[in-house]
């Protein structure tokens, strides 16, 4: 990842359109079936490295505090993702489930494990 997407989301589906790289779903789209908010795919949020400053969907998100960091996407963190039960990582035909190791993600350097273990507030 990543960010996540947490329980003060209002289903607004402000971020989505914004996200550069379509890996937020509405709620109605979501891949856990037990979720009632905006999910973040982690398999492909790419934290928008290249794409904007801050993350898009927190600089859209009316709801302050709502969307938080996660650990990065990377083969160091393959078994956190691959053995969560917060995320239902997607597959493809060809590559099997998209873990970590096997499509790793870019991160943002800057923000720190312990922000990410804390789940601290994306800022804007
Ligand atoms: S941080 Fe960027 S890439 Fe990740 S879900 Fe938000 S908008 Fe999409
Ligand atoms: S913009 Fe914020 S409140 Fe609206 S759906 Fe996205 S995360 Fe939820």
């Amino acid at each position: 990842m990543a960010v996540m997407i947490t329980d003060s989301c209002i289903n607004c589906d402000a971020c989505i359109d914004e996200c550069p790289v379509s890996a937020i779903a509405s709620e109605g789209d979501s891949p856990r079936d037990d979720w009632e908010y905006t999910y973040v795919k982690p398999e492909k949020c790419i934290e928008c490295v290249g794409h904007a400053e801050v993350p898009a969907c927190a600089a859209a998100c009316p709801t302050e505090g709502c969307i938080v960091w996660d650990m990065p996407y990377t083969a160091e963190f393959n078994d956190y993702y691959a053995n969560s039960a917060e995320y239902v990582i997607g597959s493809s035909k060809k590559r099997g489930v998209l873990t970590p190791e096997v499509s790793p993600q870019t991160f943002r350097d800057d923000i720190s494990i312990a922000a990410r273990e804390s789940r601290e507030a994306v800022a804007v």
